[in-house]
C-alpha cells in the first residue's frame, strides 16, 4: 500500500542517516587517533594466532634484524626510532614477509603497530625496477590514506626508487601509473583499475585493506573492495586489518582474504584499582565551579581533564577557569578533527594544564600523563542512565602500566547522586565523599 511504501522509504532514509553518522564518527575518531598517536600502545596480553597450514610454522621475531630486511628498509625502521617489533609485529611480520606470500587477517586496537607492519611488508615486496603499480592499499577516507602515505614515506626514506601515488579523484589524466604503491579509497581505486585502466590489477602483488571496521560502516565500500579483490591474481598477497572484530567485520574479512592466517590481540582491560575516587556535593554549577577552585587551591594538580555533559557547560567552565588565571584548553564538538588534534597535542606538551571537554569529543583519546580527572557532570546515556563504560574509560587505567590516579565527581542533585550510587554499585568500588572546605584527606 501507499502508506507502507512511505514507511519503508522513511526507514530506508533513516538507515542511510545512521550509516552516515556512523561513518563520520568512526573515521573521524580513527583519524584523530592517528594524528595524536606518537607512541605504541602498551599491552601485556598475548597474541592469538591461527595459522593456515599447520605444517608451516612461523616463528615470531624479537628483533628487526631477524627479518632480513633490505638494508635501506632496516635503516628506515631504525630512523623512525623503532628498536624492536611491537607485540603484533613480532608475529605478523614473519608471516607477511614469508615466501610464498601469506595472507593475513589481523585485529588489534589502534596504536599497536599494524600500519607500520603492513607498510614494511609493501616496501619489502615491491620491485623498484618495475615501473608499474605492485601494491594497492585501500583506506576508508582520503585523510586516513594520507596518514598511511606519510608512514610509507618515512619508512621508505632511504629507498627513494620506490614511489607512491594517491588514488584521489581528479589526480590523474589518462596515463598508466609508474608508481609501485597506490594508496586511496576503494571507489577511486576501483575506477583506476577498471574505467580508466591506470592500474593493471593483474600485476598486483600485495593488496592491503586497512581499517576494515571503519570501511564497512560506509555504504558501497564493501562492494567496491570486493570488486577490486576479484580482479587481482590468485597469488596476490591479501592483508586485512581492523581495530575491532564484530561478526560483520569478520564476514567481510573472509570475503576479502582467502585462506587467511589470523592474528588477534585482545585489548588491555581498564581497571579502577589504582584510582582514588571521590565525590563532592553541590547545589548548582556555580557551586561546582567553586568546589573546583577549592580543590585547585588545596592540592597541586599537574594536569587535569574535566568532562562536561554539554558544549555549553564546557564553554562556560573554560571561560570561568581562564578568568581565574588557569591555562585552559577547550575541546569542543564543532571543531574539525585537525583542530581537535592540535588542542590535544598542545595539552600533551603541557602548554595547557587543564583540558575541558565534552564526552563525545574525548572518546578514544588517551592522555597518559593526566593524573586527575574531574567529572563536572557524571556520564549518562541518552536515557539518563549511568554510562558505566564511559566512566571507566574516562578515569580507568590499563593493566600494570597505569599510574595512580585521582577522580573527582561533582554531584549537584538527587538525580546525579542516584547516578553516582549506581556507578559505585556497578564497579563495586567505594567513591568517598570529599569536603572541599577541608581538603587534607586527598593527596
Ligand atoms: P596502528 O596501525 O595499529 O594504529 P601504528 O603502526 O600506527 O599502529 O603504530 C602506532 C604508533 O607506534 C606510531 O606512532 C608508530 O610510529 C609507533 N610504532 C609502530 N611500530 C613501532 C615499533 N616497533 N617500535 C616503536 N614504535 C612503533
Amino acid at each position: 500500500s501507499w502508506a507502507q511504501a512511505v514507511d519503508e522509504q522513511e526507514a530506508a532514509a533513516e538507515s542511510v542517516n545512521v550509516n552516515l553518522r556512523c561513518y563520520g564518527l568512526l573515521s573521524a575518531q580513527s583519524l584523530l587517533n592517528k594524528l595524536i598517536r606518537s607512541n605504541l600502545v602498551n599491552t601485556t596480553n598475548q597474541v592469538e594466532v591461527l595459522q593456515r597450514i599447520q605444517t608451516l610454522r612461523f616463528n615470531s621475531v624479537k628483533s628487526f634484524e631477524e627479518l632480513r630486511l633490505k638494508p635501506q628498509l632496516l635503516q628506515g625502521v631504525y630512523g623512525m626510532g623503532f628498536n624492536r617489533p611491537s607485540k603484533i609485529q613480532e608475529t605478523a611480520l614473519p608471516m607477511m614477509l614469508a615466501e610464498p606470500p601469506q595472507n593475513l587477517i589481523a585485529q588489534s586496537q589502534s596504536g599497536t603497530g599494524k600500519t607500520a607492519a603492513f607498510v614494511l611488508a609493501m616496501l619489502s615486496h615491491v620491485d623498484p625496477n618495475n615501473k608499474y603499480p605492485q601494491c594497492l592499499c585501500v583506506s576508508p577516507t582520503y585523510e586516513l590514506a594520507l596518514q598511511t602515505g606519510k608512514v610509507i614515506e618515512q619508512m621508505g626514506k632511504h629507498y627513494p626508487e620506490v614511489k607512491l601515488v594517491y588514488a584521489i579523484r581528479g589526480n590523474k589524466s589518462g596515463m598508466k601509473l609508474q608508481e609501485q604503491i597506490v594508496i586511496g579509497t576503494p571507489g577511486t581505486m576501483l575506477d583506476w583499475c577498471t574505467k580508466f585502466k591506470f592500474i593493471d590489477p593483474k600485476k598486483i602483488k600485495v593488496f592491503v585493506l586497512d581499517e576494515a571496521d571503519v570501511m564497512i560502516a560506509t555504504q558501497g565500500h564493501q562492494d567496491q573492495s570486493i570488486r577490486i579483490q576479484r580482479m587481482l591474481p590468485k597469488n596476490c598477497q591479501m592483508l586485512l586489518f581492523s581495530a575491532t572484530f564484530e561478526e560483520s567485520v569478520w564476514n567481510f574479512a573472509q570475503r576479502i582474504v582467502p585462506d587467511p592466517n589470523i592474528i588477534k590481540l585482545k585489548r588491555e582491560e581498564e581497571t579502577l584499582d589504582t584510582i582514588k575516587q571521590y565525590y563532592v556535593l553541590c547545589n548548582c554549577k556555580e557551586e561546582k565551579f567553586q568546589a573546583l577552585c577549592n580543590i585547585y587551591g588545596a592540592i597541586t594538580i599537574a594536569q587535569a581533564m574535566i568532562f562536561c555533559h554539554t558544549r555549553k557547560t564546557a564553554g562556560w567552565l573554560a571561560g570561568e577557569l581562564s578568568r581565574e588565571g588557569h591555562q585552559v584548553a577547550l575541546l569542543s564538538g564543532e571543531m574539525q578533527v585537525e583542530q581537535r588534534a592540535a588542542v590535544i597535542e598542545r595539552f600533551r606538551d603541557g602548554k595547557e594544564k587543564v583540558l575541558v571537554t565534552t564526552n563525545v569529543c574525548a572518546r578514544g583519546i588517551d592522555v597518559e600523563q593526566v593524573s586527575v580527572v574531574i567529572n563536572f557532570d557524571l556520564p549518562v546515556d541518552k536515557d539518563g542512565n549511568p554510562d558505566n563504560e564511559t566512566y571507566l574509560h574516562r578515569i580507568g587505567r590499563t593493566g600494570r602500566f597505569g599510574k595512580r590516579g585521582l577522580a573527582i565527581n561533582m554531584v549537584d542533585s538527587k538525580m546525579s547522586m542516584n547516578i553516582l550510587n549506581r556507578i559505585q554499585e556497578h564497579f563495586n568500588k567505594k567513591i568517598e565523599k570529599l569536603n572541599t572546605d577541608d581538603l587534607d584527606e586527598i593527596e
